[in-house]
């Protein structure tokens, strides 16, 4: 089962739960029974992490409204990737 999201133009959004792929273009609203069109949205996202969400609102914001860089970013942000100490085997590999 699936839950698929229709908006009513009086009532506005309702779900209805259906098996996946049998979900009709219109369904007739639960408070008038109208003909309400079916809308899609991210599917899960009101299950994801809100660190997701944020991800998913700022990707969706930077399409219109994209961030202008100025400046390089501070050398403080960048990091290398820690290296593997050497062991005694490792010292014996040929370097380049
Ligand atoms: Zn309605």
């Amino acid at each position: 089962m699936a839950i698929y999201e229709y908006r009513c133009e009086r009532d506005g959004a309702f779900e209805v739960l259906r098996p996946i792929g049998t979900a009709p273009a219109s369904v007739a609203c639960p408070e008038c029974a109208s003909d309400s069109q079916r809308v899609f949205s991210n599917p899960m996202v009101s299950f994801a992490p809100r660190a997701l969400v944020a991800a998913l609102d700022h990707e969706e914001k930077s399409r219109y409204e994209p961030e202008v860089v100025t400046s390089l970013p501070a050398t403080g942000a960048r990091k290398r990737t820690p290296m593997m100490p050497l062991t005694s085997t490792m010292r014996r590999l040929p370097r380049p």
